[in-house]
């Protein structure tokens, strides 16, 4: 069975539902370990391109490395769609201190909003990946990109080499120069930053990429306290129900928070 998915950008090609050698590829430690098992499963599950979007791929098979996160992450959740159905159960619990209940919740992955990559984002994009704008305290025209498959690979690591610093490790990693100063000075000068200017610069990156929008509003049943929650999303997401439920029950037994 395969269908038509239009990702974000416009790449368009037709998928198929997980197999069973494709608990394989979640299984496997060694992959998840580089970031890897994501590309496998798209690589997978991804039988054809109708259209490459905004996308030059030299070789037949799609470079999953080069395709924004936006893009990625949608066909993701169409695989898993396509595979178990659109519906998704996940369970959190109340943030209330005072409460804690379990909230059951269920979504329908198909019917999150998907924001398009705009014309001008992939005049961008296509031109080499490359974003202005100016930081309003700086005053200054600062080039940024983009994050594609490659480079959520890479962001694990720089994440772990500078834990107390993450902001700035995430801004110099995207950021990709700044207008009067030089490329060996550019940390520097993103350690200097505002947060006002850190703050708008963030707001910069979502405004012109494009995606699905994982925030989801959930309704406690014993405190009635509405909250936003990001869609849980890990490996343990591709499995069945059941096993999923497992999974997780296994993991917070065997960790004390
Ligand atoms: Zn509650």
């Amino acid at each position: 069975m395969a269908n038509a998915v239009t990702c974000p950008t416009g790449l368009t090609g037709l998928i198929r539902g997980m197999k069973v050698r494709e608990e394989r590829v979640l299984a496997d430690r060694k992959l998840a370990k580089v970031g890897g098992q994501l590309d496998e499963l798209l690589a997978s599950c991804w039988e054809e391109t109708t259209d490459p979007g905004p996308y030059v791929f030299a070789e037949k098979p799609i470079d999953w490395g080069a395709v924004l996160q936006g893009d990625r992450f949608f066909a993701l959740l169409m695989i898993r769609a396509l595979t178990y159905g659109p519906q998704y159960a996940f369970g959190i619990s109340c943030r209330r201190d005072a409460c804690r209940a379990r909230i059951e919740w269920e979504v329908d992955l198909t019917k999150l909003p998907v924001r398009a990559l705009s014309s001008e984002s992939r005049a961008a994009f296509v031109a080499g990946n490359r974003f202005e704008t100016t930081l309003p305290d700086a005053g200054k025209r600062v080039g940024f990109k983009l994050l594609t498959g490659g480079d959520e690979r890479k962001l694990p690591a720089l994440q772990r080499s500078a834990p107390d610093r993450l902001l700035s490790a995430v801004l110099a990693y995207r950021v990709l120069d700044i207008a009067g100063i030089d490329a060996k000075d550019k940390r520097q000068f993103i350690e200097e930053l505002t947060l006002r200017d850190a703050d708008f610069l963030v707001d910069e990156f979502d405004r012109v990429d494009c995606g699905v929008d994982t925030t989801i509003e959930v309704e406690c049943p014993e405190c009635r306290e509405t909250q936003e929650v990001e869609l849980p999303f890990d490996s343990a997401f591709f499995l069945p129900g059941k096993e999923r439920t497992a999974r997780r029950k296994a993991r917070s037994t065997s960790s004390p928070t």
